[in-house]
């Protein structure tokens, strides 16, 4: 039977547009499962306060 075995979080996602360092266009990043994410414009690395568990 078809089943979605996604796990079922909130859309979590941050956006970016580089502030004063390295200005892009203002994209909206996805957290990926460990609620990290990178912005492939300016290299960003953000992480959700919750998913620091360990
Ligand atoms: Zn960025």
């Amino acid at each position: 039977m078809p089943q979605d075995n996604r796990t079922n979080t909130a859309v979590e996602k941050v956006e970016c547009d580089g502030q004063v360092n390295l200005p892009h266009p203002k994209v909206y990043l996805h957290f990926d499962a460990n609620g990290v994410v990178i912005c492939p414009y300016c290299g960003k690395k953000f992480q959700l306060d919750y998913a620091k568990t360990n």
